[in-house]
């Protein structure tokens, strides 16, 4: 049987959160004096996240994105994405890149073949105002060094800020032109702040400053993506042009929540019935009845819509 919520969207993609810590401190993402991390014990296991895997797999779940969190900062995480990579299902991790360059070759290895990094400039002091306190260089370098490993594609993903400005975007189409990656800005949502940038203006003055042509990529789902001098960049507005209708995710938060919309709610804890060695029905049934709760599209318009978030970190972005 398949994942199939109430207006008909098929669910076949879930994004799972490794860990609720990070070695960066967004100021998008997380207040400044970081939040409080759970206790270990209330983190789902390796085992366990592959045990909802499973099943989920059976539901019909094609595709799977580890995130955190920062998913490199997780101890085994290399052998934990060896495994994933033997479910024979298209997997990929979302990083900051800070630990990319020690990584990048193992990652190869064990069959992680893309990547998104997400970094929001090229400018060394604004990259440590951002993200309050991290290196830029070792985010570059690991980049370099994935590229090197055979990663490919590797998509940055770069929130447009109130400050996001004209030589931002030409060093990012510099950048990703000269080593062959994928250029995604994403739209900021109001979660930990509650700063408005004005994201359609933004891309109405990319396309007017730079006359990318409009192009369709299969597999590239829920932005619209340009090629301007050989460069592909996307822009992804969950908020002020809504892709909910094509919406076919689920989240796995890393205390072993399911949640069917940033936005929701509603939540299906479903550690219990992993650590109880509930019967796989059981655990399926928990994931019908997150898809049944989806709500037809998100509400996000100040931090208050989404009270049951207080950072992206604890659910995966
Ligand atoms: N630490 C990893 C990273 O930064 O790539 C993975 C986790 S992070 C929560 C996943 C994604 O969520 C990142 O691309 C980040 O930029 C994005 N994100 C976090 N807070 C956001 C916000 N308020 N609005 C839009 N995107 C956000
Ligand atoms: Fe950490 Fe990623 Fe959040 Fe930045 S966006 S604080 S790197 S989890």
């Amino acid at each position: 049987m398949k994942l199939i919520d109430k207006f008909g969207r098929t669910i076949d993609y879930l994004r799972i959160s490794v860990t609720d810590r990070c070695n960066l401190r967004c100021v998008y993402c997380m207040p400044e004096k970081g939040v409080e991390n759970m206790p270990h014990d209330e983190i789902l296991r390796y085992e366990e996240i592959l045990k909802i895997v499973d099943v989920a797999i059976s539901l019909g779940i094609k595709k799977i994105r580890i995130t955190g969190g920062e998913p490199l900062v997780r101890k085994g995480i290399v052998q934990f994405l060896c495994e994933l990579s033997q479910r024979k299902i298209d997997f990929s991790i979302t990083t900051n890149g800070i630990l990319l360059g020690d990584f990048a070759d193992d990652l190869k290895k064990v069959g992680v073949r893309r990547i998104n990094v997400s970094l929001d400039t090229l400018d060394e002091l604004k990259f440590s105002e951002i993200t309050r306190g991290g290196v830029l260089k070792k985010v570059t370098t690991g980049i370099l060094k994935a590229k090197a490993a055979g990663i490919n594609p590797i998509k940055i993903n770069t929130v447009v800020l109130s400050d996001t400005n004209d030589e931002d975007i030409k060093n990012f189409i510099e950048f990703v032109k000269e080593n062959g990656l994928v250029l995604r800005f994403i739209e900021h949502l109001p979660i930990v702040d509650n700063k408005k940038t004005n994201f359609a203006q933004f891309e109405q003055l990319f396309k007017l400053k730079y006359k990318p042509i409009l192009t369709a990529i299969e597999g590239f789902g829920t932005g619209r993506y340009y090629k301007i001098n050989g460069a592909t960049v996307g822009f992804i507005s969950a908020l002020s042009r809504p892709f909910c209708q094509k919406c076919n995710r689920l989240r796995l938060t890393s205390d072993g929540k399911l949640l069917s919309c940033l936005s929701s709610l509603d939540v299906v804890d479903i550690k219990k019935a992993v650590r109880n060695f509930f019967s796989d029905d059981r655990i399926k049934n928990l994931f019908f009845e997150a898809v049944k709760n989806k709500p037809e599209k998100h509400t996000f318009e100040s931090p208050r819509d989404c009270m049951n978030i207080k950072n992206m970190a604890e659910i995966g972005g």
